[in-house]
């Protein structure tokens, strides 16, 4: 949004109604704080959102989509590079040695191949994070990338909605004529959701049992079911294809993998009818607090020996580290992935293709490279820096200011586990008026804001990345204040929000 919108008071407190009252019908939704209301929900609040789309050099978002289909490529080799993985995210010479969770994962992995893998096809249901980067305040405006997700890449759903709010908004209100230069036709059309469930639907294909459901690995108190809940009905209502909803702890009891067809079932709940299952879509999974016991890695590997296709797979999981990206940056490293065809098979890229993805990276490196050097040009150069973890979901990096008292005391042993990155400056000046339910809602509140668009996006893939199919899947933008460092809807400090392409 450009700074000069203002459709006054009563214009505010009037597109917030039409706002909040759009969401709340259309599944633009949460459930509330206390969480899951037994036996069933009765409630729900609408998601954080933005009341105007964000302006967008149009040029950045074409881009954004171009880079897509390179990186869901890009990602499918490194999944199945399993000595690149084995160096950098591994026990025994990578970040696992340090990190007890990537050694975890690792660790379930390694079993896996020990003991022979049993199904050579994986998913990536994938989101591809950017911020716009405009130095100095200066000209210049570049596209660059926050991270890449491969697991639980979340929102699809509620970035569908959001869209679709402020196209509504647009249509009703016409912005009361407060949005200089606003046109209808520069709002981009958002599938997400049919892009999702059209990956899973691949997978479910290619597994190629007709009568078997998939599985979508759920949180306990999961408050982002809506999101969810969405995937399901477009994979009933376009491809016919039923799921079933279970966390670890109820899984333990209810799952079985043959131990000769390595076929997985499902008891189901109601039925009790044992329940072929083709496509496992891990929602839950991706950080140390979803297996408080070892009971849930257990279960997590009996899931992962059976013959259903994982939405990841652990490697593929691994390939999404933080370490992986930074090591990606290194000389010759995106090369050996895209260009060596002795490598690899399947889609041929370009000088012009690495170049661009090149393109899309700040400065990153390891905080155990270089002796001590790592971590003294990131104690120098602290306020042009983040500090990341091995760790998705949010609230994990260490920003600017805290990050030399972060590196007095970080054991020299876990330097390994940590990346320093440039830190993306984002433009300047730009508002919006953000809406918060529940509890502390304060209605409509004006801010300064910074944006971070999200490209999802499928792979399928087997051994090798040979045969793959892929495909770019719609979009997410998340607006937050520019107080706050981190990013994050289900951390509280973003908002839902769209496009407006100039
Ligand atoms: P997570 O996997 O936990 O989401 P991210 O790498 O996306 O980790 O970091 C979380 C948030 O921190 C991002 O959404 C973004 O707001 C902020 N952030 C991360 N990297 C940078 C960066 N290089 N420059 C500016 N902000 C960043
Ligand atoms: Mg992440
Ligand atoms: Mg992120």
């Amino acid at each position: 949004m450009v700074a000069s919108i203002d459709p006054g008071e009563k214009g505010i407190q009037e597109l917030t109604r039409l706002a909040t009252t759009y969401a709340l019908a259309h599944g633009l939704l949460y459930l509330p704080v206390n969480g899951v209301q037994p036996p069933a929900p009765t409630s729900a609040i609408h998601a954080p959102l933005a009341l105007f789309p964000t302006s967008f050099p149009r040029s950045k978002f074409l881009l954004a989509q171009k880079l897509q289909p390179l990186y869901n490529v890009l990602y499918a080799r490194v999944a199945t590079d399993e000595r690149f993985l084995d160096k950098i995210m591994g026990s025994v010479d990578g970040v696992g040695k340090v990190d007890r969770f990537t050694g975890q994962l690792w660790g379930c992995w390694k079993q896996l191949r020990d003991e022979g893998i049993q199904q050579g096809w994986h998913l990536g249901l994938f989101r591809s994070d950017y911020l716009l980067h405009n130095p100095d305040c200066g000209k210049e405006v570049s596209l660059k990338q926050v991270e890449f997700n491969t697991i639980s890449s979340s929102f699809g759903t509620l970035s569908y909605h959001a869209a679709a709010l402020h196209r509504y908004l647009a249509k009703s209100t016409s912005y009361f004529g407060a949005f200089p230069g606003f046109n209808l036709g520069d709002l981009p059309q958002n599938n997400a959701p049919a892009g999702l469930a059209r990956g899973l639907a691949e997978a479910h294909a290619a597994y190629g049992s007709v009568n078997a459901q998939i599985l979508f690995v759920v949180q306990p108190n999961e408050r982002n079911v809506f999101d969810q809940r969405y995937l399901e009905y477009e994979l009933l209502e376009r491809h016919s294809l039923h799921v079933i909803r279970q966390t670890f702890n109820e899984l333990a009891e209810s799952v079985e993998v043959d131990p000769s067809s390595r076929v997985m079932r499902i008891k189901h709940p109601v039925t009790n009818q044992a329940i072929e299952i083709s496509v496992v879509y891990f929602r839950a999974g991706y950080t140390p607090t979803d297996y408080p016991t070892q009971t849930q890695f257990t279960t997590r590997l009996l899931l992962e020996r059976s013959r259903a296709i994982k939405c990841p797979t652990i490697q593929l999981q691994l390939a999404g580290g933080k370490k992986v990206q930074q090591v990606l940056t290194k000389p010759g490293v995106l090369e050996s992935f895209l260009l060596d065809r002795t490598r690899w098979d399947g889609p041929d890229f370009t000088e012009a293709d690495v170049a661009l993805l090149r393109d899309s990276w700040m400065g990153m490196w390891g905080l155990d490279e270089d002796g001590d050097g790592g971590v003294e040009k990131a104690r120098s150069l602290a306020e042009k820096l983040v500090l990341k973890p091995q760790r998705e979901g949010g609230g994990n990096n260490v920003y600017k200011s805290s990050i030399p008292r972060f590196l007095d005391t970080l054991p020299l042993a876990e330097r390994e586990a940590w990346i320093a990155m440039e830190l993306i400056e984002t433009p300047k000046g730009i508002d919006n008026h953000l809406v918060r339910a529940g509890s502390g809602s304060q209605g409509a509140v004006k801010a300064e804001t910074i944006s971070e668009l999200g490209i999802f996006g499928w792979a399928l893939f087997g051994p090798g990345a040979k045969e793959i199919k892929h495909e770019e899947a719609g979009w997410l933008v998340r607006t937050k204040g520019t107080d706050s460092d981190e990013g994050g809807i289900a951390t509280g400090f973003s908002v839902l929000d769209s496009l407006l392409l100039v």
